[in-house]
């Protein structure tokens, strides 16, 4: 049973990547993103001897805790222009080109995976 559900999955895969050649390399890309954004907040709070857990992901200027409209990777950023939903208070460029650079990144490793595994 788990040998057939296991044997199943690559096979799922591939056909995906043969039907919609773009959903593996996004769904890449997203993961670099999110990862990007987890590097941010490691990047913010590590040098400061903040935990990674706690507390929750907030604002540093006006503490407020951020809701999921506001953590969407990249999309948040543009969305709200740059800027806390709650005070306005700059949100760093580092942060966004970061998420930027880690989802171009999955977007290309996994394309180029694909491409590998479907030669
Ligand atoms: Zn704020």
């Amino acid at each position: 049973m788990l040998t057939e559900t296991l044997a199943f999955y690559p096979a799922a895969a591939k056909a995906i990547a043969l039907h919609w050649p773009w959903f593996w390399p996004l769904w890449g890309g997203v993961m670099g993103a999110v990862l990007g954004s987890f590097l941010n907040c490691a990047r913010y709070r590590v040098p400061r001897g903040i935990s990674l857990r706690r507390p929750p992901s907030h604002c540093p200027a006006c503490k407020t805790v951020l809701g999921v409209p506001d953590l969407v990777p990249v999309l948040s950023y543009l969305a709200l222009r740059g800027r806390c939903r709650h005070c306005r208070a700059p949100i760093g460029r580092t942060s966004l080109w970061l998420e930027v650079a880690l989802f171009t990144g999955g977007y290309l490793l996994t394309a180029l995976f694909q491409a590998w595994l479907l030669a």
